[in-house]
């Protein structure tokens, strides 16, 4: 790989996107993708051929049979009836000078996106859970936007693709909701690698949000709240564990700091909606090893049991409950 490129990888963007300022009125289009097809067949995953530089060109996808044997999932049906949106984040990845929010970061190596390793791994949770007989909405289960393209080259629709896929789950009845990513550093720290399960604490919708007309004013929920530290515990502590990786260090006081094991973050996706909701960065892409295991879809599979042992582990303590029937104004 060319030094250029090489920086160019390490320059990406940590994904997801940060709140920001938003003053979009509401895209008609949203809804597009709200009957996203659920039939798709788990045990096949989409891959792509390579070029020398390790990037993939813009084909169409082969599709390859999964490598390993199914994991078992208990007996019982432990889940049966609970409504999950599992969100594989980004989608779409655009191929050339601009990368914008549909691909994510990527690996740092072998060229993988993020977009693409979080719908491997979103695809194995979602066979999982439904064997445990869970209601699974996907917000995409395939290598594509959920939103039109943006007309303007200055705009990727970065707030489309993030506030679609809350709608989708609002529109489905989820009561829980998993945003999948995978993670990259601010800067050039190819060593860094961790697994970090955010939530989104709703004592922390200030003044100015509340004000926003888009919005309307929402209000502290502690339950609520407690649901989600708890569900981000449990899937990040069983997460790592399968992973064998480290946890993500929460420096006292700092912005992730709200005296939990687990990161606040105040990410999109998980602050717009109001049901139990992490977003969960599985490991880091730009760590040269774990961009190696990645780029083996058993890596994905190994992701999806530990979420899933974790989701299993929460609702041992927090029996699944129908959240989306509380939900505020
Ligand atoms: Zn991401």
């Amino acid at each position: 790989m060319n030094r250029s490129l090489l920086l160019s990888l390490l320059m990406l963007t940590a994904a997801p996107v940060p709140a920001g300022p938003v003053s979009e009125e509401a895209s008609p289009e949203r809804q597009r993708r709200a009957d996203v097809p659920q039939e798709f067949d788990t045990r096949w995953i989409a891959t792509r051929p390579r070029t020398p530089e390790g990037v993939y060109p813009n084909l169409p996808a082969d599709w390859v049979p999964l490598p390993n044997d199914r994991y078992e999932v208990p007996d019982g049906q432990p889940l049966a009836g609970v409504r999950i949106c599992v969100d594989a984040g980004h989608g779409g990845q655009i191929w050339g000078p601009t990368r914008g929010y549909t691909a994510g970061t990527r690996g740092v190596n072998t060229g993988l996106t993020e977009s693409e390793a979080n719908l491997r791994t979103a695809l194995f949770l979602w066979d999982l859970l439904t064997q445990a007989g869970a209601e699974v909405t996907m917000t995409r289960v395939r290598e594509d936007r959920l939103t039109p393209a943006p007309a303007s080259p200055d705009y990727d629709g970065r707030f489309e693709e993030l506030h679609i896929r809350d709608d989708i789950a609002e529109a489905a009845g989820c009561d829980y909701f998993l945003a999948i990513h995978h993670n990259a550093p601010g800067g050039n720290q190819p060593d860094l690698n961790y697994t970090a399960v955010y939530y989104f604490d709703t004592a922390h919708y200030d003044a100015e949000y509340n004000a926003a007309p888009r919005y309307g004013p929402r209000h502290p929920d502690e339950e609520l709240t407690a649901e989600r530290v708890s569900l981000a515990r449990h899937i990040q502590r069983a997460l790592s564990e399968r992973l064998g990786l480290p946890v993500i260090p929460i420096a006292p006081g700092s912005e992730n700091d709200m005296g939990h094991e687990v990161p606040h973050g105040d990410y999109h996706v998980i602050r717009e909606i109001d049901i139990p909701a992490v977003l969960i960065e599985c490991s880091f892409m730009t760590n040269p090893d774990e961009d190696l295991r990645l780029n083996d879809p058993a890596r994905a599979k190994a992701e999806a049991i530990g979420i899933f042992e974790g989701l299993l582990a929460h609702f041992r303590e927090n029996p699944p409950r129908p959240w989306s029937e509380r939900r505020s104004q």
